[in-house]
């Protein structure tokens, strides 16, 4: 009895962590008892952040927004937030949401890539490996405590603190409000004037070195004189971005907004927007970033602006990891020939963003009664989103298999593109069903003069790949007859057109998928006998040729041959041993010598075994 395996999946995903390079971020509460982000009033857990008063919450929300950035960077030395919620201006048509920066910057420490190129503190320590202003925060920042809902605020608006980027309605998302701001204090802004042009105290920044205005007499905004950045800070579209980082990464997005030729843009609208201008991505940005000037809804996606911290000097934590692989399709293959033994091949997915390698897969556990034979199979690497099977199966002995579901572990092992190995391991709910792997519907053989049809319908989990058709004479053994494809995955059809009339043959299909070879019932047909007859010849009256057709039942010498009226032989068509069934033979009105016979009437005679007739036919010119 055959039987297939059913599988169902428990899925179990894996989270990888990030490298342990990853930066810290430590909020500094600058707030005082009672406000801002120790504001004690009650609050209903949202979005994922469990704070139960609004200070906890606008807490959380922060470290949530500034964790966005620190999984993402590396350093050593903990980044430092000084973080407080004020009274800032809002009315009923704009408000400033937040605004944060460096609080000191560094030149040429041990370690900085650029000389006399100031650069901003979180950057300088992790370059500087040290904390080069212990006695500063790394970043100062301030969000306005007046988006509360008060109709003078922005009609109403107030700060979503949910994790989850889904602020109801228009109220505004702290997150990512949070996540921008972070990002001007972690390098993302110019330390120049942007009013005089003015370079702080007449160094370059790390923001500047990859400004550019195209079509500027200097389009290297940090050898251009004060004159020109102001000239720059107004220029847009043609302010833009010449990190290759940048360059390469909005291409692979790609942006369809905001780019020049093949850099992205820079915030230069005249007049000049002080706070604004300079130290954001251009409005025209699309997809909306992270970093342009003006609110444009819930966006925790950093990655555009991550790679502008590394044109800056920032060392990204290395993307590692297949980052969640899950284990899935168990395929339901089986080989039966064997009734004690289900072969299982596994499909094993890689649904993380990176290459996986050294895959490998065993299968353990299980109840008592159940043998494994081989459960170690090996994959082949598998890149980002590939699938694959195994080219090893497993084999499980079930002899002593009670009826009923099983449940088996498969651990899948690999490793990461960064070196790290993991491994995951799957329940896999096993129920054996009857066998639906290749069923014959129906076999059907008929037997028309000379000819036998034959005809099945059948089903299958699997592609059919052949249809194989059997065939004994009489009570001969069955031998191979054809080897043909199916009609369709669900029909066949064929017609045998070397049979013998009279004779009795027996039919049989093999049906073949991947899963094996499934025979039919046998089919029993006679062929039916013939009548000798000596048919009229066609066309009549003819000129030149005519054809005659005679049927004999069974294999004989057959005579057929053409006389004139007077009963005198013209020619002999016909003087040999032919098969049972018909032959036809055709007459172009030539004799034994190859002359042309006149017009006029003339007889064709068939003599075969016992069987004799003559037709008369006429042959007008
Ligand atoms: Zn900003």
């Amino acid at each position: 009895m055959r039987h297939r395996l059913v599988s169902s999946l428990a899925l179990a995903c894996l989270l990888i962590a990030g490298s342990a390079s990853a930066a810290t971020v430590i909020i500094q509460n600058a707030d005082g008892a009672g406000e801002g982000f120790n504001d004690a009033t009650a609050a209903v857990p949202v979005g994922g952040n469990p704070g139960v008063t609004l200070g906890a919450q606008r807490l959380n929300a922060f470290t949530f927004a500034a964790n966005l950035w620190a999984a993402q960077l590396q350093s050593n030395i903990t980044i430092l937030v000084s973080a407080k919620m004020d009274p800032q201006t809002c009315t009923a048509s704009s408000a400033v949401l937040g605004s944060a920066g460096a609080t000191t910057v560094h030149a040429n420490f041990s370690g900085a890539p650029v000389a006399n190129t100031w650069y901003c503190q979180a950057l300088a320590n992790s370059l500087a490996n040290t904390d080069l202003s212990a006695a500063n925060p790394d970043i100062s920042a301030t969000f306005n405590s007046n988006l509360n809902g008060s109709a003078g605020c922005l009609g109403g608006k107030k700060w979503y603190y949910g994790f989850d980027s889904s602020p109801p309605g228009t109220d505004i998302d702290f997150v990512s409000v949070v996540t921008h701001e972070i990002g001007h204090g972690l390098g993302f802004q110019t330390f120049s004037d942007v009013t005089t042009g003015a370079k702080f105290m007449s160094n370059n920044d790390t923001y500047m070195l990859k400004l550019d205005d195209l079509g500027a007499v200097q389009p290297n905004y940090s050898l251009m004189s004060n004159a020109q950045r102001v000239s720059a800070n107004v220029d847009d579209p043609n302010l833009r971005w010449t990190g290759a980082n940048v360059d390469a990464f909005s291409a692979g997005i790609p942006l369809s907004g905001g780019l020049s030729g093949s850099h992205v843009r820079v915030h230069a609208p005249n007049p000049l927007v002080l706070g604004s201008s300079v130290s954001h991505f251009s409005t025209s940005v699309f997809p909306n970033e992270i970093m342009e000037p003006v609110y444009t809804g819930p966006n925790h996606n950093i990655n555009l602006s991550l790679q502008l911290m590394k044109d800056i000097g920032w060392n990204l934590v290395p993307a590692c990891s297949p980052g969640v692989t899950t284990v899935n399709d168990i395929d339901t293959l089986t080989v039966h020939r064997q009734a004690t033994t289900f072969v299982v091949k596994v499909k094993v997915k890689n649904t993380g963003a990176f290459a996986a390698t050294n895959v490998s897969a065993s299968m353990s556990g299980g109840p008592a009664w159940l043998g494994f034979t081989d459960a170690n199979g090996a994959y082949p690497d598998l890149a980002a989103a590939a699938s694959a099977f195994n080219t090893d199966t497993y084999t499980l002995d079930v002899s002593n298999w009670p009826g009923g579901a099983f449940q088996v572990n498969l651990q899948v092992s690999w490793t990461d593109n960064c070196g790290g190995n993991h491994n995951q391991t799957v329940p896999v709910d096993l129920q054996p069903q009857p066998f639906l792997a290749v069923a014959i519907s129906s076999f059907q053989a008929s037997a028309q003069s000379e000819r036998v049809n034959l005809s099945a319908t059948f089903r299958s989990d699997l592609n059919v790949e052949n249809v194989a058709i059997y065939r004994a004479v009489g009570d001969g053994p069955m031998r191979v007859l054809d080897n043909v494809a199916p009609t369709d995955q669900s029909r066949f059809a064929y017609t045998d057109t070397r049979v013998t009339p009279g004779s009795r043959y027996r039919y049989q299909l093999g049906i073949t998928d991947a899963d094996g070879e499934v025979v039919s019932q046998i089919r029993m047909v006679t062929v039916p006998k013939l009548d000798a007859s000596l048919e009229q010849n066609e066309p009549n009256p003819f000129n030149p040729v005519t054809t005659l057709r005679f049927t004999l039942p069974a294999r004989d010498r057959a005579v057929l041959s053409i006389y004139d009226t007077n009963g005198r032989l013209v020619k002999t068509l016909l003087d040999e041993v032919v098969p049972a069934g018909t032959t036809a033979l055709n007459w172009d009105g030539r004799n034994d010598s190859g002359a042309t016979v006149t017009s006029g009437v003339y007889f064709y005679r068939l003599t075969a075994g016992k069987f004799s007739a003559s037709r008369k036919m006429l042959l007008l010119k």
